[in-house]
C-alpha cells in the first residue's frame, strides 16, 4: 500500500484539475447529447491509459461505458467489475449557479461526490498501479452507465451480465460521512399499489347499495401497517391514498401506494407474497395488487469479506475504514443479490449529494484511489 499512497499523494492536484474538467462538463441523466459528450472524455482518459473501450449505445439515454483494462492478458485469472455512472441530478445550466470551485480544502459542484469524484478516482487507481508496478491477476472491467440516477433501466442487463462474469464488484458511489465510511449493506426498496373497487351508490337515498372503497383501502392500511418491523429493517409505508368523487356519492374506487423496504431477502419476498395475499374485507369489494420490489436488498454477508481486506489495506495507510448501512439503493443492489462480494462507497469523501452545497475533501482523493488500487491488486 504504501508505494501506492507515496506516489499518489503528490497527484492530489492533478486529480483536482481532472475533477474540474468532469464536472464542467454537465451530464443531466435525461440529456443524452450532455452525457454523451461528457462519456467521449472520460472515454478518451481509459484509451490513453490502454483501456479497451467500447460505447454501448442507446438511442434515449447517453451510452454505457465499458473499459476493459486486461494488463495480463489472456494469463489473467478471473475478472474485477467496478461500477459507477457518468450522469448526475442535475439540469443543464446548473453550472451557472453552481460553478466548479475550490475553497478550503473542499471542492464544490453539480455531480463532483455522486460522482465524477470516483471517476477521477479510478483513473488514478490504475495509473499508480501502472507506474508501481503493482499488476493486478485478473482482468478489471469499468462500468460507467449514463442513467443511475433515474433507476438504471437501460443499463441493469448490462451490470448484471459482467457481474455474473466477475469474482467482486467495487462500486464507486459516494462514501458515507466525513470519516468515509463505505457501505456493507443498503435496503431493497419497492412500490406496491392497492386497487379497491366497490359500487357507487346514492349516499341519502340507497345507502344499502354501495360498497364504500375508500372504506376499504382504509381497512387495508391499517391491515398493513401492522407489518412494519422497523427492529428487523422492514419499513410499510402508506405515503399516496386517492379516491372518491363527492361527499354523497359512495366511492367505487380508491387506491394506495406503498413504499416498501427490507434489510433481508428473505422478507422482501414473505412482504411480496403477504401483499399479494390480501383479501377484501367488505363484502362485494374487489382488491388489484401491483409492483413489488424494484431493488433487492444488498446484504452484509455479501460485502463483509472485502470489507476486511479494504479495512486492512486502510490499516496500512494509517487510516480508520468505517463500514455504514444505509436505506438507500444503487446499482450494487443488483449485483449483491446476485451472490457476488459487492463494496459500496468506494468514492468519494464529502457531504451533500444531489444538493447545492455538494463537495468532496480534496485530500481524501488520493487515498482513495490507494485503497482502490490495493483492492484491484490484491483480490
Ligand atoms: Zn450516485
Amino acid at each position: 500500500m504504501l508505494p501506492l499512497v507515496e506516489w499518489l499523494r503528490p497527484r492530489q492536484a492533478a486529480m483536482t484539475r481532472l475533477l474540474g474538467q468532469f464536472v464542467r462538463a454537465e451530464s443531466p441523466s435525461f440529456d443524452k447529447t450532455a452525457v454523451d459528450r461528457f462519456g467521449r472524455m472520460v472515454a478518451a482518459e481509459w484509451r490513453r491509459r490502454g483501456a479497451k473501450v467500447t460505447l454501448l449505445r442507446q438511442r434515449k439515454r447517453g451510452d454505457h461505458i465499458r473499459a476493459e483494462w486486461n494488463p495480463r492478458g489472456y494469463r489473467a485469472r478471473g475478472q474485477i467489475l467496478v461500477l459507477g455512472h457518468l450522469d448526475t441530478v442535475y439540469g443543464r445550466g446548473i453550472l451557472a449557479r453552481m460553478p466548479f470551485r475550490l475553497s478550503r480544502g473542499r471542492a464544490y459542484g453539480p455531480g463532483v461526490f455522486d460522482m465524477k469524484g470516483g471517476l477521477v478516482i479510478a483513473l488514478f487507481a490504475v495509473d499508480a498501479l501502472n507506474v508501481t508496478g503493482c499488476v493486478p491477476e485478473k482482468r478489471i472491467v469499468f462500468l460507467w452507465t449514463s442513467d443511475e440516477e433515474i433507476g438504471s433501466g437501460t443499463s441493469r442487463a448490462a451490470i448484471e451480465r459482467e457481474a455474473r462474469r466477475s469474482d467482486a464488484v467495487l462500486v464507486l458511489e459516494p462514501a458515507l460521512g466525513l470519516d468515509g465510511r463505505v457501505k456493507t449493506g443498503r435496503k431493497g426498496v419497492g412500490e406496491i399499489e392497492i386497487v379497491a373497487t366497490g359500487r357507487a351508490a346514492h349516499a341519502g337515498l340507497n345507502p344499502k347499495d354501495g360498497i364504500n372503497a375508500i372504506e376499504e383501502i382504509a381497512l387495508q392500511i391499517a391491515r398493513i401497517s401492522r407489518w412494519n418491523q422497523p427492529g428487523r429493517g422492514i419499513t410499510v409505508n402508506a405515503g399516496v391514498i386517492e379516491g372518491g368523487t363527492r361527499t354523497n356519492v359512495i366511492p367505487d374506487r380508491a387506491r394506495v401506494l406503498v413504499d416498501v423496504r427490507a434489510v433481508r431477502a428473505g422478507d422482501m419476498r414473505a412482504l411480496e407474497r403477504k401483499f399479494r395475499a390480501l383479501r377484501p374485507i367488505l363484502r362485494g369489494a374487489k382488491l388489484q395488487i401491483r409492483g413489488g420490489f424494484n431493488r433487492p436488498p444488498m446484504e452484509r454477508k455479501n460485502s463483509a469479506g472485502l470489507y476486511v481486506k479494504a479495512r486492512s489495506l486502510a490499516r496500512e495507510m494509517g487510516v480508520t475504514l468505517g463500514e455504514a448501512y444505509v436505506g438507500g439503493g444503487s446499482d450494487g443492489n443488483f449485483t449483491a443479490a446476485l451472490g457476488v462480494p459487492t463494496l459500496d462507497g468506494l468514492g468519494a469523501v464529502g457531504e451533500g449529494a444531489h444538493s447545492p452545497d455538494e463537495n468532496i475533501l480534496i485530500r481524501a482523493l488520493p487515498e482513495r484511489a490507494a485503497l482502490v488500487a490495493g483492492l484491484l491488486a490484491t483480490i
